[in-house]
């Protein structure tokens, strides 16, 4: 029997924006432009590690579009990191931006390997070393990196300190915006860290909004506890919810009543994952579950926060839930959102329900090129009403179009972008 052959996480990408492009008739010359990244950036760097040996890594920086702003979006270090991969994620960042209406374009990069397997002192070398190698590639008024999988604000610092030291005295300062999602003492914003997750709460409470769900009625299951899942967990627990199922890479647990998810938390931190939990003094009523147990047990909302084609055809089958908020970037596949919906299984898209990072990453550069520093409470009511108002136009195209949640929001998108290429042009 012939194999099924599986699509490349960028045709995944071009399917969704066809589809969408599609609803709207968008002229051949933009789709074509739009389903190629403008430019591809590969490079291989040899870094020395703690044991003196050298190791040559591959990191990449696509480039997708920038006709709405700078390029825009996050760096990833993983051992699965690879040029499709980055080129479906750069693609989105530009839908995304585009959708919250953002001055700022689409791209994404990353490095093939597992930062786990690093002291410190090697990851700083790798993270400055690939800052060298990508050389006049980023700027702060060209291409803008962020966090991602894998990457943190103290690797943020590490770019902005080496690009600030190759831009020479006189430059050091206006070159703070040459990366966002850095620490608050190097010129990061408050509530950048939670920000993804605190987007993916605003846009529940957008869905509860229109289906008059309550939010603190609401069980959840979660993929993930990083910087996205734990802070949406700890967020919508805040908020009154209760999560029922959590798994990561260590384990997957679950508990009838809801985690103490403060206490999840504290631990996740100490421990790196939610594995020991069930059995500590703090998961009183947490059990070990098969991994499975994740995309089976009810719950009202599911939150994939982890990584892509995390919901396949056969979990989209089993998931018992009314909506998925996508915290992750493409983390379903083409074939199961058609099991999704013909399920009534409604799903918010990954370039909607996390804008959220990105949208404080747009304040944090706003913040740094007019060296003023804004307070949590600017930087929450912001990020809340661009949120809502991304929410309430897809909803509006939804209806217009009698289209799903997905194609709506890549059609707000792409008005944007349609619009800004018949103004100007394509040169020469
Ligand atoms: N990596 C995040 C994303 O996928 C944030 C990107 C950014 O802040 O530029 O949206």
């Amino acid at each position: 029997m012939d194999a099924v052959r599986q699509r490349s996480l960028h045709e995944t990408a071009v399917e969704q924006f066809q589809r969408a492009a599609e609803l709207i008739d968008v002229e051949d010359r933009y789709r074509q432009i739009l389903t190629h990244p403008k430019n591809e950036v590969i490079v291989n760097f040899p870094v020395q590690m703690d044991n003196g040996e050298w190791q040559v890594f591959r990191g990449y920086r696509i480039q997708h579009n920038n006709v709405l702003g700078p390029y825009k979006g996050g760096i990833r270090f993983h051992p699965d990191v690879d040029l499709d991969e980055v080129k479906a994620l750069a693609a989105w960042m530009t839908f995304k931006c585009a959708l919250v209406g953002i001055p700022l374009g689409g791209a994404k990069g990353g490095v093939t390997i597992d930062p786990n397997r690093h002291s410190q002192a090697e990851l700083q070398r790798i993270v400055r070393r690939f800052t060298h190698s990508l050389g006049s590639n980023i700027g702060p008024d060209h291409d803008i990196p962020a966090p991602d999988v894998g990457t943190n604000s103290r690797m943020m610092d590490w770019i902005m300190d080496t690009f600030a030291n190759l831009a020479g005295p006189a430059n050091r300062h206006a070159v703070k915006g040459v990366v966002t999602g850095k620490s608050l003492v190097c010129g990061g914003s408050l509530g950048r860290e939670e920000a993804t997750g605190q987007g993916v709460l605003y846009s529940l409470r957008h869905w509860c909004g229109e289906t008059g769900a309550r939010l603190d009625e609401l069980t959840i299951g979660i993929q993930g506890f990083g910087n996205v899942g734990g802070h949406f967990g700890r967020l919508a627990y805040e908020a009154g919810c209760r999560v029922l199922v959590v798994g990561d890479h260590t384990g997957t647990i679950r508990s009838e009543k809801g985690f103490d998810i403060p206490a999840l938390w504290d631990w996740v931190g100490a421990k790196g994952g939610v594995a020991g939990f069930a059995d500590s003094e703090f998961g009183i009523d947490a059990e070990d579950v098969d991994s499975n147990a994740l995309f089976t047990t009810p719950v009202d909302v599911f939150v994939p926060a982890a990584l892509e084609n995390q919901i396949t055809s056969a979990r989209a089958g089993t998931l018992e839930c009314r909506v998925i908020l996508e915290a992750a970037n493409g983390p379903t596949t083409p074939d199961a959102e058609l099991i999704l919906e013909a399920r009534g299984v409604d799903v918010v898209p990954d370039i909607l329900a996390n804008a959220g990072g990105v949208i404080v990453s747009y304040f944090e550069w706003l913040q740094n090129k007019s060296a003023r520093a804004w307070t949590a409470e600017d930087v929450d009511n912001r990020l809340r009403t661009t949120l809502w108002d991304a929410n309430d136009q897809v909803v509006c195209a939804m209806k217009e179009l009698g289209c799903s949640r997905r194609e709506a929001a890549y059609v707000v998108a792409l008005r944007r972008l349609v619009d800004v290429y018949d103004r100007r042009d394509i040169f020469p």
